[in-house]
C-alpha cells in the first residue's frame, strides 16, 4: 500500500526491469478509482456494482495509458527514439502524449473514419499523423508493412507483447481495491481483445501467487452489434472469431478483426462468463443513463 500509485504498482509482475525506463513513463497512468456506483446499480437491479474510472487515468483519460506505457518504456529500455501505431483513436492519443514526455518521436496511423478532432490532438501533441485510406484493419495491414520495411517500432504491433501485460494491471488494481477479495463478475468492452484476455491473466497471476482467490471471477464482454465478432463466436459457441466489416459509432470497437479474439473466448469459456452486443442507440441511451446516475 505504500508503493508508486501508478502503472508499476505491481512492477514484478511486469516485463520491464529497467528502473530509469519506468521512471519516464506512465508516472501517472493507471491506479485509477473504481467507483461505488450505487444509483447506476439500482436502475440495473444491482447491488453491488462498482465502475473502474479508466477516464480518470493521465496523460490520456482512458485505459490505453496502460498498455502503451509498457510499449514505451521497453522501447526506452532498448535506447530507441522512435515509436509508432495503429489507433482507432485512443492508442494514438495515448502514444502522442506518454511519447511527448519521454522525449520520444511518435508516428500515428490511423484509418480515414476516424474523427477529425482526434487526430488533431495528436498532432498537438507533437506526433507525425497519417491517415491511411480504409478502415482499422486495413491500417493494421499496411502498418504491418511499414514496420517491416522501416524497422520502425509499433507499440500495438512489433512491442504488442509488452502492449498486452499493460493491460493486467487494471486486474490487479480492481482486486487490491477490493481488499483482495476478487469480484464475482467483471464485464468490459473488447475490440482487439486485449483488455478482456489479459484480466483474464492478471486474475491469474494473482491466484497462482496466493494473493487472492480470483478463479471464480467471471469474465463477461460486451460489443457493439455493429462489430461484434467475439461476441457472435462466444454465443455460437465457435473457438474461432469471423472477421467483419465494422458498422457503428463507437469507432473505440471498431476493429473487425480482432487479434486477440481467440484469447479472449478463451477467457471466457474457463472463466464461464458471456459474450453481449448492444445496438448504437442502445450503447447512446447506456451513455446517458451513467451520466445522468454516476456523473461520469
Ligand atoms: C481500447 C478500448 C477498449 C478495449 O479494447 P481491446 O482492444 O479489446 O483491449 C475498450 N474501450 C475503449 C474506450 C477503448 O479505447
Amino acid at each position: 500500500s505504500e508503493r508508486p500509485q501508478n502503472i508499476w504498482h505491481f512492477e514484478e509482475l511486469l516485463p520491464i526491469v529497467d528502473k530509469r525506463a519506468q521512471a519516464r513513463v506512465g508516472q501517472f497512468s493507471g491506479y485509477t478509482p473504481l467507483i461505488r456506483a450505487d444509483r447506476l446499480g439500482a436502475e440495473l437491479g444491482l447491488s453491488n456494482l462498482f465502475l473502474k474510472d479508466d477516464s480518470s487515468s493521465r496523460p490520456s483519460f482512458s485505459y490505453k495509458d496502460r498498455v502503451v506505457a509498457m510499449s514505451i518504456a521497453r522501447l526506452l529500455e532498448r535506447g530507441k527514439t522512435e515509436i509508432g501505431c495503429v489507433s482507432t483513436g485512443n492508442v494514438g492519443t495515448a502514444v502522442a502524449s506518454l511519447a511527448a514526455k519521454a522525449g520520444v518521436d511518435a508516428f500515428i496511423f490511423y484509418p480515414n473514419r476516424l474523427e477529425e478532432q482526434k487526430a488533431r490532438g495528436c498532432m498537438a501533441l507533437g506526433a507525425k499523423v497519417c491517415q491511411v485510406e480504409g478502415n482499422y484493419d486495413e491500417a493494421n495491414r499496411r502498418c504491418r508493412e511499414v514496420a517491416e520495411a522501416t524497422g520502425l517500432d509499433f507499440a500495438n504491433i512489433t512491442l504488442r507483447p509488452f502492449y498486452a501485460e499493460g493491460a493486467k494491471t487494471a486486474a490487479f488494481e480492481i482486486v487490491e481495491q477490493l481488499d483482495w477479495e476478487s469480484p464475482d463478475h467483471i464485464i468490459t468492452a473488447a475490440a482487439g481483445g486485449t483488455l478482456s484476455s489479459r484480466l483474464h491473466k492478471g486474475l491469474g497471476e494473482l491466484q497462482l501467487l496466493g494473493l487472492s482467490e480470483t478463479d471464480s471471477t467471471r469474465i463477461h464482454i460486451a460489443q457493439p452489434s455493429g462489430c461484434n465478432p467475439i461476441a457472435s463466436a462466444i454465443i455460437a459457441e465457435e473457438a474461432e472469431v469471423h472477421p467483419v466489416t465494422p458498422e457503428t459509432a463507437a469507432h473505440s470497437l471498431a476493429i473487425g478483426a480482432p487479434g486477440d479474439g481467440y484469447l479472449v473466448i478463451d477467457a471466457v469459456l474457463k472463466r464461464g462468463g458471456t459474450g453481449g452486443f448492444a445496438s448504437d442507440p442502445e450503447i447512446f441511451a447506456g451513455i446517458d443513463l451513467l451520466a445522468a446516475t454516476e456523473g461520469l
